[in-house]
């Protein structure tokens, strides 16, 4: 199994120089296993992606599954820019997870995956992904539409906790997790390896909750679990300034309730589902090459053998 990091920064894409060596694509992650190619989330570090696969199996050579944690834009951006889809002859096949019937956000309005192409106001729950994926790439917002990708497209909407065959080999399933208007953790197994992608979770109550639970029973065991790790537990709580701060806000007000978590919550969840390797994920766009750096050796000394994922990372598990 091979797992490739194309997107590593969460919220918005991060060019320039203090981000170099981190990278400023958003969510993308590729995973190579059981001869599948297997995508997670579309940020916009998909273009990449799309254009080394077209390399490597050629120009319309290209079979791939694509699997959305969740729909906010840091996660979507990248689809219109995936040239194999534009492509007749490459097949790509787009999954998303319909929410469980009793979940509702913060708000109080059901958590969604989906927007509804004819009533943006109106989120509908049961529109699905492919019209998540068509109002992107509609007026006012976009130049071109869904119709002018011409690979084979299929799109799925997974009920609630389905386990997923991709062949007899290389399965896929996935638990609910805590993140404003709701998102899934991922888990690929395949030639006796695994990886866990879970992004864009909150675990409020700490190891306490079932948040905490669903998560560790996803990630027991795994050999590599990719972890939201956006904030330090510093600005997490706003208590206090952030060790060098480089450019960003450290600790002058707290980010609870935003739906992401630390190192720290990563630490814990790695070492009570004894994953082997811990891989912090969805930087937060304010922390520079200096930060990321700083956050490194903190998260490393609290778990030894701890990475930080930046783009261009490739694991061979
Ligand atoms: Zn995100
Ligand atoms: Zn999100």
């Amino acid at each position: 199994m091979r797992v490739r990091f194309y997107g590593v920064r969460g919220s918005i894409a991060t060019a320039g120089d203090e981000n170099r060596r981190y990278g400023g694509n958003t969510s993308c992650v590729v995973v190579e296993a059981g001869g599948e190619t297997i995508i997670f989330d579309a940020g916009t570090g998909l273009r990449k992606a799309g254009a080394d696969l077209m390399r490597a199996h050629g120009p319309t050579g290209v079979n791939a599954h694509l699997f959305f944690s969740h729909l906010h834009w840091d996660h979507i951006q990248g689809f219109p820019f995936f040239g194999p889809a534009f492509v007749p002859g490459n097949r790509l096949g787009v999954y998303g997870v319909m929410p469980a019937a009793d979940t509702v956000d913060v708000d109080g309005h059901p958590a969604t995956m989906e927007l509804n192409l004819e009533a943006l106001s109106a989120p509908d729950p049961t529109a699905g992904v492919k019209a998540a994926m068509a109002s992107q790439m509609k007026a006012p917002n976009f130049p071109v539409g869904l119709d002018a990708m011409r690979a084979d497209l299929s799109f799925h909407d997974l009920p609630h906790g389905e386990k997923l065959s991709l062949t007899p080999f290389v399965t896929v399933r996935h638990v609910g997790v805590d993140h404003p208007n709701g998102c899934v953790a991922w888990r690929v197994d395949a030639d006796g390896k695994s990886v866990v992608y879970a992004t864009d979770l909150e675990l409020a109550d700490g190891d306490r909750g079932d948040a905490f639970k669903g998560l560790v029973e996803l990630a027991r065991g795994a050999d590599t679990l990719i972890f939201d790790a956006m904030y330090t537990p510093e600005e997490y709580e706003g208590s206090a300034k952030a060790p060098a701060a480089g450019v960003a806000a450290g600790g002058l007000f707290p980010r609870r309730g935003w739906g992401h978590s630390t190192f720290e919550m990563g630490a814990a969840v790695a070492e009570r589902a004894e994953v082997k390797t811990l891989v912090l994920f969805h930087h937060d766009p304010a922390h520079d090459d200096d930060f990321m750096d700083a956050l490194a050796e903190r998260a490393s000394s609290r778990r030894a053998g701890t990475l930080v994922a930046k783009e261009g990372l490739e694991l061979s598990l």
